[in-house]
């Protein structure tokens, strides 16, 4: 007889380590756990099916029991919870949904058990009917929700990735959604002026978007429920999510005496191998290394779920695998808005230590010329001293992804942002560029290295009054448009002829649409004397700063 592997929770990591246990060892006794009715089931779709983009609720359930056991020989329970371990005897106990108790024995144990939805403390909230989004039980009892009481309009707490997919899902049923954040901006693993392009498109739909409001009660009225806000603002929905988060669910790893990191998660090793001998660990309940500064943090992400799933499924069948760690890419969207990251923020880089700077660009997708480009905006953080890249978010509609998985992958094999300017993309008109937006945003970033005289829009933000010498190197139809207040205006083109007209002795500050003719006019007044800053991303970063800010630094208008 094989070695009993016993793998609690079945879905991302959960699946993958059994399936990958088999491919392992084919004698093996293999077994699944699943606390709740279904097992493999695609989480991340669930706000597609509520909002009716998914179709068919099949598409969503990968494998089941009996699917797992025709193609990999796993014994899955379903609706059944383990409760504890006991790692000496090398037993978990566990009740199913009949009330019945059961005991498993193992030679290897895999928890994959996840995380759990944080429900904040709102007072009287224990009294409402509200969701969560996580199982396909919460996406039934929301589908069916909508069915049967026809709600008009629907609150979602929290506006992170799982509260803007959803808000978007409720839209398309037809609700009027408000969505309630406590902090100052939404997606708060992005910076704002890169979230800002998700932001504007949820505004620009009808999504009532309320931030820094924190939901502290919340009563039913009528048939409707009541959330007051710290504010004393009041919002009366007949829906209403919680998606405010997760955290590892440690219990059951605790009744074995498992090792719980300071951020909350199990501890394991590369080889996904817990601090009790013979379990293993993987998916949202673990913490896991941080591949550019080699802390342990929480990700909870589907990617690496999938990879430590494997991992911990090979190694438990007697395989050797490593696991190197997550950079918690990670991308969100909303219609055809859409925010993607890699790595660290610029924040995080400071409090690593890393000399962290960082650039804009914004490029379109594919050449200009060519029907509809859509622009990536880029914000690219590295450090100063080595050229290390260490981070990289970005926004736009399309090409977003493929960029991000670029300076993922950059990143991952330890490139530089000199390395990024020279790498090759694949490019036709309709696909890229012959200078790829990845490729200038490595360039832009070697040049400030080097001393391109490159000042952030927040640097500039911070020094702006009507006293400075401001220079916008647009076309005069550009700057007709829109300017920053102050702003003369001389085309880059002319600006050899026109060199007379500008004060040497005060330092000038150059603008253009997103960076590029800033960059030349720069390097110009530069070579004729002049102290000239270009403001990384050109008037699209500045205004995008200025607006998260407050500030009314923009002049628009035909005058
Ligand atoms: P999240 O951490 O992404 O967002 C939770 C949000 O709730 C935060 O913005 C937080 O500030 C806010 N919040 C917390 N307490 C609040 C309160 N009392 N009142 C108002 N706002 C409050 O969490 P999530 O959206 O629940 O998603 C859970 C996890 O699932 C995430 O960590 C994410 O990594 C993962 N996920 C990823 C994707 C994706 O990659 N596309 C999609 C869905 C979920």
């Amino acid at each position: 007889m094989g070695k009993k592997i016993l793998v609690i929770g079945g879905v991302a990591a959960g699946a993958t380590a059994a399936a990958k246990a088999r491919r392992t060892d084919e004698t093996a006794e293999i077994t699944i756990l699943e606390k709740n009715g279904y097992v493999s089931f695609a989480n991340c779709g669930i706000p597609y099916y509520i909002g009716n983009v998914i179709k068919s609720r099949n598409s969503l359930l990968l494998q089941n029991a009996k699917s797992l056991k025709k193609r990999y020989n796993i014994d899955v329970y379903t609706n059944t919870e383990a409760i504890r371990i006991d790692p000496d005897k090398k037993i978990v106990f566990a009740k199913n949904n009949r009330d019945e108790n059961l005991t498993f024995n193992y030679d290897k144990l895999i928890l994959c058990n996840g995380a759990k939805t944080i429900i904040p403390q709102i007072e009287g909230i224990s009294e409402i009917d509200y969701f969560t989004v996580r199982s396909i039980e919460d996406m039934d009892k929301i589908k069916d929700f909508i069915e049967d009481h026809k709600p008009e309009s629907a609150c979602v707490i929290g506006a992170g990735y799982i509260g803007i997919e959803t808000s978007e899902a409720l839209m398309h049923c037809g609700l009027k959604v408000t969505v309630v954040e406590a902090l100052p901006h939404i997606l708060p693993t992005f910076s704002p002026e890169v979230s800002l392009k998700i932001y504007e498109k949820m505004s620009s739909c009808g999504i009532t978007l309320k931030t820094e409001t924190k939901i502290v009660k919340a009563y039913k009225q009528d048939n409707k429920i009541i959330l007051l806000s710290e504010k004393g603002e009041s919002f009366t929905t007949d829906l209403l999510i919680i998606a405010t988060g997760v955290k590892p669910d440690v219990e059951l790893a605790k009744t074995a005496g498992l090792e719980i990191g300071l951020a909350g998660g199990v501890m394991v090793n590369s080889r996904m191998e817990t601090s009790v001998a013979d379990i293993y660990a993987a998916g949202d309940l673990v913490e896991k290394k941080d591949i550019i500064t080699g802390n342990y943090i929480l990700a909870p992400l589907a990617g690496p779920a999938n990879r430590e799933g494997r991992v911990a499924g090979c190694n438990a069948a007697g395989g050797n695998l490593e696991y190197k760690g997550t950079l918690r890419t990670a991308i969100v969207s909303f219609e055809n808005a859409c925010c993607a990251q890699t790595g660290l923020s610029h924040k995080e880089a400071i409090k690593y230590g890393f000399d962290a700077s960082f650039t804009y660009t914004e490029d379109p997708n594919h050449v200009e010329y060519y029907p509809d480009p859509k622009y990536i905006f880029i914000k690219l953080i590295f450090d100063r001293k080595t050229g290390k890249i260490l981070g990289a978010e970005a926004s736009g509609e399309n090409g977003v992804e493929r960029r991000i998985d670029v300076i993922s992958t950059a990143i991952f094999a330890g490139l530089t942002v000199y390395d990024l300017g020279e790498i090759d993309f694949c490019y036709s008109p309709p696909y890229g560029a012959a200078k790829d937006p990845v490729n200038i945003s490595g360039l832009v970033a070697t040049n400030f290295i080097n001393g391109s005289s490159l000042i952030t829009p927040q640097q500039f933000l911070e020094i702006y009054s009507s006293e400075l010498q401001i220079l916008d190197v647009r076309t005069r139809i550009e700057f007709k448009s829109y300017r920053v207040k102050n702003a003369r205006n001389i085309y880059v083109n002319d600006l050899r002829e026109s060199i007379a007209e500008l004060d040497k002795n005060r330092p000038v500050y150059i603008y253009c649409a997103v960076g590029y003719r800033g960059y030349v006019a720069t390097k110009l007044l530069r070579s004729y004397g002049f102290d000239a800053y270009n403001i990384s991303g050109g008037i699209e970063a500045i205004k995008r700063t200025a607006k998260i800010k407050s500030m009314e630094v923009i002049d628009a208008g035909n005058s």
